[in-house]
């Protein structure tokens, strides 16, 4: 019998389900990946992403070819692609981790009807793309925990099954036609500090910060210069990462970094039952809705300086070139950045977001959608109205202005803390920096905030 595994956002074989049951129920299987038309022509298919995504299929055909088998790609619509290999294998089953976005679960539906047809069974693993299933735990009265901090302490006693190791062997059979591997060299208008995609690219950067950075990330998370964090998130967006092995691992080590660590990876879990629960929150907003933002072509400057990283406020441009050349930001600078947009400049959040998802590595519709929404007010924030001063976020998190300095060359002369206000040089030091005055007055973005939200 054969069975083909379908991978999506699970581009790993340490800790698969999918694909452990395969290799249980079958005497082969067929590693499927299918590059769908349909993400292109939603406007997902970001350079930076489809890199990553290369780095991740050609390392996942390697180590599946150290096993005796390999990777077959195909591109077509995926259900169609499915049934395809389906028949020509005479497989019987199909395997794939569940998803919670709208294209994951119309994903799933279409592919149940199609082989359900050709009388193949489909079965979709939770748990696999997150740590504990959205709806796995629930509140009294709803589908869904609507506020973080309950559902972590919920989330944090949940059993999580062992982390399964990758197989040692994975038979394919002959004859299934793929097409060659996509490659990083094929994808232009990368950003240049792009990471390397892939399991093992992930598990090294991984293991690493394991030894060198999870015991002092409770204290430094927040730190801009530092660069505390583990960036792992394009693993964990891909799947290159199991989250599963990631807490396992990081609770193993214990302490208040690991507690700090383990409490963010929560997020990710917590995004997703919302989304899974409310499907229209990639789009509309989640709990309050807010429909008087400015409109988009009154504020096209605003925006466009906001994009470009030159809004003359030099944490934000910090943050948002670092973003364009890197491809990846620090949280801090991400939460001071849409604040900055959609409080103090008042523009709508998917104008923000779609602008991530354009370069974020990690970009995610679940975790890229709701961080908006909690940002603007409009999510899960049970604070809606705070809105962060991005001279108070300077100070605090970039003491030094190291941060500023590295992404924002111009100001590379000014020392200290003074890099964080050079409207206040002497002019003709400004002068020669050739940096922007600022955009707007903070006094004024919160005056005209406190308006539109009706709480003068
Ligand atoms: P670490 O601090 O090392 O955290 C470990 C892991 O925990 C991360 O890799 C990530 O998977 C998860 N995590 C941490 N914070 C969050 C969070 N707030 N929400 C969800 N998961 C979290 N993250 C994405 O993965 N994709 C996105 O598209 C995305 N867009 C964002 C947009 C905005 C406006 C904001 C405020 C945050 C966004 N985040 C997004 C969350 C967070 O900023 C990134 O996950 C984090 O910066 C990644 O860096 P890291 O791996 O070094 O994180």
């Amino acid at each position: 019998t054969v069975a083909v595994v379908l991978f999506t956002s699970d581009l790993r074989l340490h800790d698969h389900p999918p694909l452990r049951a395969a290799l249980r129920s079958a005497d082969a299987v067929v590693p499927l990946f299918v590059l769908d038309p349909g993400i292109r022509a939603a406007g997902f298919d970001a350079p930076n992403r489809r890199a990553f995504l290369a780095d991740c299929l050609r390392d996942l055909d390697a180590s599946l070819r150290r096993r005796g088998g390999r990777l077959v790609v195909r591109s077509g619509p995926v259900a169609r692609e499915v049934r395809a290999v389906a028949a020509e294998c005479g497989a019987t089953e199909v395997h794939m981790a569940a998803g919670v976005t709208a294209y994951a679960r119309h994903r799933e539906e279409r592919l149940r009807e199609r082989l359900g047809d050709g009388g193949v069974a489909l079965h979709a693993h939770e748990a696999v793309i997150t740590a504990v299933a959205p709806g796995a735990v629930t509140p009294a009265g709803s589908d869904h925990f609507a506020v973080f901090t309950p559902y972590f302490r919920r989330w944090d006693r949940e059993p999580l099954r062992s982390p399964l190791p990758a197989p040692r062997a994975v038979p394919v059979p002959e004859g299934v036609r793929g097409r060659p591997l996509p490659g990083r060299e094929d994808v232009s208008g990368t950003s240049r500090g792009l990471p390397e995609g892939g399991e093992t690219a992930g598990r090294e950067r991984f293991s690493r910060w394991l030894e060198a950075g999870l015991a002092s990330y409770g204290d430094r998370h927040d730190d801009l210069a530092g660069d505390g964090t583990s960036r792992l998130s394009p693993y964990l967006h891909f799947g290159a990462l199991s989250p599963v092995e990631l807490v396992h691992r990081a609770r193993r080590r214990g302490g208040p970094g690991a507690e700090a660590f383990v409490r963010q990876l929560c997020w990710r879990d917590f995004h997703h039952q919302v989304l899974a629960a409310r499907p229209r929150a990639s789009v509309a907003d989640y709990r309050t809705r807010h429909d008087r933002w400015r409109d988009e072509e009154d504020a096209a400057d605003d925006i466009a300086a906001w994009r470009e990283g030159r809004t003359g406020y030099p944490i934000v441009d910090a943050a948002m070139r670092q973003l364009r050349h890197e491809g990846w930001m620090h949280n801090r600078a991400r939460l001071l950045v849409a604040s900055f947009l959609t409080k103090t400049l008042y523009v709508d959040w998917r104008i923000g977001a779609r602008h991530f998802l354009d370069l974020l590595v990690d970009g995610d519709v679940v975790n890229n959608q709701l961080n908006w929404q909690w940002v603007a007010g409009t999510g899960t924030d049970t604070r809606p109205h705070r809105v962060l001063n991005p001279l108070v976020q300077a100070k605090r998190f970039d003491p030094d202005g190291a941060y500023v300095r590295r992404w924002v060359p111009e100001l590379g002369p000014v020392e200290g803390t003074a890099v964080h206000e050079p409207w206040r040089l002497p002019a003709e030091q400004r002068d020669a920096l050739g940096y922007p005055d600022p955009l707007i007055d903070l006094a004024d973005g919160l005056a005209r905030f406190k308006r539109a939200r009706g709480r003068d």
